[in-house]
């Protein structure tokens, strides 16, 4: 199985878990991969590498949605 279609059945109303909680997806860039500290006050994301800026929870999905296969499961 794709993870792509794992993530598609997520907008059907299974949920998508994380296996590692430490995986950063949070704290991760979306487009350069570099992980940096946030506050759980930033709203949103703002590269010091690349300055890519997105929204917290928007750069979080993409990085959860390119996340290794063995780092995701439905629950
Ligand atoms: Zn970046």
């Amino acid at each position: 199985m794709q993870f792509s279609d794992i993530y598609k059945q997520a907008h059907f109303g299974t949920k998508v878990e994380l296996v590692d909680r430490w995986y950063p997806s949070s704290k991760t860039c979306s487009k350069c991969g570099h992980v940096q500290d946030m506050k759980l006050s930033d709203r949103v994301f703002n590269c010091q590498k690349c300055n890519h800026s997105q929204v917290r929870d928007e750069n979080a999905a993409i990085n959860i949605s390119n996340a290794p296969l063995e780092k995701v499961r439905l629950a």
